[in-house]
C-alpha cells in the first residue's frame, strides 16, 4: 500500500465520518496494518476522544486533535470565538508525528469540503496541503446523490483524488426506495469507487462493528499499488513513445521517470517522490504547478466553451486576452495574432514581416537576418533562422536562405567590446543590403537555448536603432524571456525597446496549456487591410488558434501577476539567488561562468577555469550533473555544458536554497568521479 494517509470528509455534517473512520481503522487493522487517527479540528463533540478510547490509541488527545473549540458551530467561528488561530503547519507536523508511529493515518475532517477553517482557508485547502486521497462519506436517503456528486465534482475541480465513497446509516429503520437505489446510482453517476455501506450499528464495541462491516465495506480499493502502475507506464512509454530532443538509444537503456502530479514548485512521480522543478518544465511554469486560480479557470472554461474556431468566429477569452496583452506589451504593439507554440509564433512574425513589404510594394525587401547561436523553434521556418549547428545543421537542405549576424558568446571573448563590434559589423551589412532586408529577428537580452548567452546592457537598444535607421522590421522573440523571466514583464522593456513584432508563448498561460501570440503594430496591420481582391490577406492560421481554454488560463495567469504582485515579490528572490550562486561560484572549481538575468540562469562548466577550456561534449558533463541532481530531489535539463536554472517565479527562498544545494552536491559527486583515477573496471 503506497498511500499512507486518507482524508475522510463527508457530504455534510453529522453524516457518519467518525463511524466510518472507526470501521475503516478496524478493517485495516485486520489486514495487519497499524492505524493512527488525526482529527485536525474539532468544534463541539468528542470524536477524537471517542476514537482514541474505542481504538485504544496511546497518543495523547492533543496529538490526535491539535485544534479544539467547545462550541458546536463552524470551525472558523468556533476557533475565532475561542481565540485560537488555525495553522495548517501544525496539522502537518501532527501528521508527521503519527506517520512515524503508524502504517496508515486516517484524517477526519469536520463537516464537508467547503467548511471554512479560517479566513480564506477551507477544509478542501487543508486536504490539498495534506496531499492525500479523500474518502467521501454520504448519508443514505433522499438528496444524497446530489450531495455526493457535488462533493466529488468539487474534489475533482481542485485536483483532489478520491479513493472511494462510503454510505453510512446513522439511524436504524427500514430502507426506503431511495436508500435501496442510492448505492447503485452513486456507482453509476459518481466518479469514484463505492467502498460500501456501513449499516446502523447499535453496539459500538469493536467486535460488533467489525461483524457488521466486514461484508458490507471493502477496503481493497484503497490498496492500489502505485508502484505497479508506475512500472506499467514506464513500459508503455518505452514501447510506444518517441521523446523530443532525445537520443532514444540512451532512453531505452534507462528507466524513465514518470511524472504523475505536480504542485507548487514540485513534480511528483508515481511512487510519491517529489522533485523541485528546477527548469519550470522547460521554462514555462510561472505561478507554480496546480495554482487553484488557473486550474479553476481552466475547468470553468472547459465546461463552458471548450473550443470554437477563430476562422470566421470570435470567442470571449481570446478577445479579453488580446486586450490584456496589448495593455502590458511594449508601446506600439496593438494587434494580437494567436497560434499555439513558440515556433509558430515566430513563423507568423517572419511571414508577416515578409508579406508586409510585399503588400507595401517593396518587392525586393525579402531578406531575414538572425543572430549567431539563435534559437527560434523547430519548425522549418524556425530552423531557417536558427544558428545552433547541433540542432540545425542536418536540416540545412530544407531551409530558406538568411543572413546570420555574427554575435559573440560574451564569456570567452572581450566583454562588452565584442558585442559592440558585432553590432558595428551588422551596420555595415545593412548599409549595403537594407534595400533587400525585411527583418531582424532576435531573442532580446538572453539567448536561451544557446546556453543562456546574456548581452551587455545597451546592445538590444543598438539593434533597435539600426532597424529604425535602415527601415528593417525588428522581431523580438520573447518566447523564453516573456512573462517575468528576466525580472520585467518582457525583456525588451529593460531597454525601452519597441519591437515591430513580438512573439510570446512559453509562460503565456502560466505554463499550463499551449498557447502563443504574435503581437504587432497598427502600421503593419494596416498594410494587410485592403480590398479582398488585392490578395493582401495574411494567409495563415492553425486549427487551435485562440483556443478558449488556453486563453482562459492565460487570463488567469495575468490576473495573478497583478493580484499576487508576482514581479514585485520576484525582486528579492533574484537577489537571494544571485548571492547563493555566488557561493557556488567560489566553491566549485568546475564552474567557469554563472550568468543570471532575473530567473534565467546559465552555469557553464569548464575543464579549466583559468583558460576557460570547455569539456569535450562527449563527456556529457551537463547531463551527468543533472542526473545526479535528481538523486537529491531536483529536476534539471542542461544545454550542453551549461546547467540551466529556471525555477517557477513563485518558488520560495527555502526551495531556491534546496535547488542550489542539490546542484552543489551533484557537481561535487561528478567532479569526484572525473578526477578519481580510472581503475579500468
Ligand atoms: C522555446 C523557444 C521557442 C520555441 O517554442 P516551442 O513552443 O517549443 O515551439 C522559440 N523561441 C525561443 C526563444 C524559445 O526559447
Amino acid at each position: 500500500m503506497d498511500n499512507r494517509v486518507f482524508f475522510v470528509t463527508a457530504t455534510d455534517t453529522g453524516v457518519g465520518k467518525t463511524m466510518t473512520v472507526y470501521a475503516l481503522a478496524l478493517l485495516l487493522r485486520e489486514e495487519g496494518l497499524s492505524v493512527g487517527i488525526l482529527k485536525p479540528v474539532q468544534s463541539g463533540g468528542d470524536d477524537a476522544g471517542f476514537l482514541r478510547r474505542r481504538l485504544g490509541l496511546k497518543d495523547s488527545l492533543h496529538e490526535l486533535n491539535p485544534f479544539c473549540a467547545a462550541e458546536p458551530v463552524s470551525p472558523h467561528l468556533a476557533l475565532r470565538r475561542a481565540k485560537i488561530s488555525f495553522d495548517p503547519g501544525r496539522v502537518i507536523s501532527a501528521l508527521d508525528v503519527l506517520l512515524g508511529r503508524y502504517d496508515i493515518v486516517l484524517v477526519e475532517g469536520a463537516g464537508g469540503l467547503l467548511v471554512p477553517l479560517a479566513e480564506n482557508f477551507l477544509m478542501a485547502d487543508l486536504a490539498a496541503r495534506l496531499d492525500c486521497p479523500l474518502i467521501v462519506v454520504a448519508r443514505p436517503g433522499l438528496g444524497t446523490i446530489n450531495h455526493t456528486l457535488l462533493t466529488l465534482s468539487e474534489a475533482r475541480n481542485r485536483g483532489l483524488e478520491v479513493a472511494g465513497v462510503v454510505i453510512c446509516h446513522a439511524a436504524s429503520g427500514k430502507k426506503g426506495l431511495a436508500e435501496k437505489n442510492n448505492p447503485q446510482d452513486i456507482r453509476k453517476f459518481g466518479t469514484a469507487p463505492l467502498l460500501g455501506e456501513i449499516p446502523y450499528i447499535r453496539k459500538k464495541d469493536p467486535l460488533s462493528v467489525l461483524a457488521a462491516c466486514r461484508k458490507n465495506l471493502d477496503s481493497r480499493p484503497l490498496f492500489i499499488r502505485k508502484a505497479d502502475t508506475a512500472v506499467r507506464q514506464e513500459k508503455l512509454d518505452k514501447d510506444f513513445v518517441w521523446h523530443p530532443f532525445t537520443q532514444m538509444k540512451d532512453w531505452l537503456s534507462g528507466t524513465p521517470l514518470v511524472i504523475s502530479r505536480a504542485r507548487g514548485s514540485y513534480l511528483e512521480d508515481a511512487s510519491g517522490c517529489r522533485y523541485i522543478d528546477g527548469v519550470s518544465s522547460l521554462w514555462v511554469t510561472v505561478h507554480g504547478h496546480g495554482h487553484p486560480a488557473i486550474t479553476q479557470a481552466v475547468a470553468r472554461q472547459a465546461a463552458r466553451l471548450d473550443h470554437s474556431t477563430m476562422l470566421g468566429l470570435a470567442n470571449a477569452p481570446a478577445a479579453e486576452l488580446a486586450g490584456k496583452l496589448v495593455g502590458i506589451a511594449p508601446e506600439g504593439l496593438s494587434k494580437v495574432f494567436y497560434s499555439d507554440n513558440g515556433s509558430t509564433a515566430v513563423e507568423v512574425a517572419v511571414k508577416m514581416s515578409y508579406q508586409y513589404w510585399q503588400n507595401m510594394g517593396q518587392k525586393k525587401k525579402t531578406g531575414i537576418c538572425h543572430l549567431a547561436n539563435s534559437y527560434h523553434g523547430d519548425t522549418l521556418g524556425g530552423v531557417s533562422i536558427g544558428g545552433i549547428d547541433l540542432f540545425h545543421k542536418v536540416y540545412r537542405g530544407l531551409t530558406f536562405r538568411t543572413h546570420q549576424v555574427d554575435f559573440p558568446d560574451c564569456y570567452r571573448g572581450e566583454y562588452p567590446q565584442d558585442a559592440l563590434r558585432a553590432v558595428a559589423v551588422f551596420e555595415s551589412f545593412l548599409k549595403k543590403n537594407h534595400v533587400s532586408t525585411a527583418a531582424l529577428v532576435l531573442e532580446p537580452i538572453v539567448q536561451g537555448a544557446a546556453g543562456m548567452i546574456m548581452w551587455p546592457a545597451g546592445i538590444l537598444k543598438r539593434f533597435e536603432a539600426l532597424c529604425r535607421k535602415y527601415d528593417v522590421l525588428l522581431i523580438c522573440d520573447e518566447v523564453a524571456t516573456g512573462f517575468g523571466r528576466t525580472g520585467t514583464m518582457f525583456a525588451c522593456q529593460q531597454e525601452d525597446v519597441r519591437p515591430d513584432l513580438m512573439c510570446v508563448a512559453k509562460g503565456l498561460t502560466g505554463g499550463v496549456l499551449p498557447l502563443a501570440a504574435t503581437l504587432t503594430t497598427q502600421k503593419i496591420f494596416d498594410a494587410f487591410v485592403r480590398p479582398y481582391e488585392d490578395m493582401k490577406t495574411f494567409f495563415h492560421g492553425h486549427t487551435f488558434t485562440g483556443n478558449p481554454i488556453a486563453c482562459a488560463a492565460a487570463l488567469a495567469s495575468l490576473d495573478l501577476f497583478r493580484k499576487e504582485r508576482t514581479l514585485e515579490k520576484l525582486r528579492p528572490k533574484i537577489g537571494f539567488l544571485a548571492r547563493r550562486l555566488d557561493r557556488l561560484r567560489r566553491n566549485e572549481p568546475f564552474v567557469g561562468d554563472i550568468r543570471q538575468r532575473g530567473f534565467m540562469v546559465g552555469i557553464e562548466l569548464v575543464e579549466d577555469r583559468a583558460t576557460k577550456k570547455p569539456f569535450a561534449w562527449q563527456k556529457r558533463v551537463g547531463v551527468r550533473v543533472c542526473e545526479q541532481a535528481r538523486r537529491y530531489g531536483v529536476i534539471l535539463r542542461p544545454l550542453g555544458n551549461v546547467i540551466v536554472l529556471m525555477p517557477p517565479l513563485s518558488i520560495s527562498e527555502a526551495e531556491l536554497d534546496h535547488l542550489v544545494s542539490a546542484l552543489e552536491r551533484a557537481l561535487e559527486d561528478v567532479r569526484g568521479d572525473m578526477t578519481r583515477p580510472w581503475c579500468g573496471c
